[in-house]
């Protein structure tokens, strides 16, 4: 008897691994899904902002070295000469009342409406 109960047990026990394997690997093929559309996505910018840079230098709109002091001059902006650029945050404003809310905020912290 109590190893008949013991292995019901270890089945159920089993059930329930396999299908948190199961959540986990679709979790898994979904992240790596959204990697791959990111490194896409990032490559077409790549491929932009060279044909951008190079059309730019042939019409002598700017030199390689202006390009890159710009570049420079950009990166510092938000505080840290670090390659990258952060998105600027801007904060929401309330159709209803026009005051300013924080970006992610769903619901105005002053009136309570809808943003
Ligand atoms: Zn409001």
């Amino acid at each position: 008897m109590l190893w008949e109960v013991m292995g019901l047990a270890s089945k159920r026990e089993g059930a329930k691994i396999s299908a948190l394997e199961a959540k986990t690997n679709w979790k898994l093929e979904d992240a790596q899904g959204d990697i791959r559309e990111l490194q896409h996505e990032i490559e077409q910018l790549n491929l932009m902002v060279k044909a951008l840079a190079t059309i730019c230098q042939q019409n002598g709109v700017f030199t390689e070295n202006q390009f890159k002091d710009l570049v420079d001059f950009i990166d510092i902006q938000d505080g840290v000469l670090d390659g990258k650029s952060k998105k600027e945050v801007q904060p929401r404003t309330c159709p209803k009342c026009n005051r300013q809310n924080q970006r992610l905020a769903r619901k105005c912290m002053w009136c309570e409406a809808d943003l």
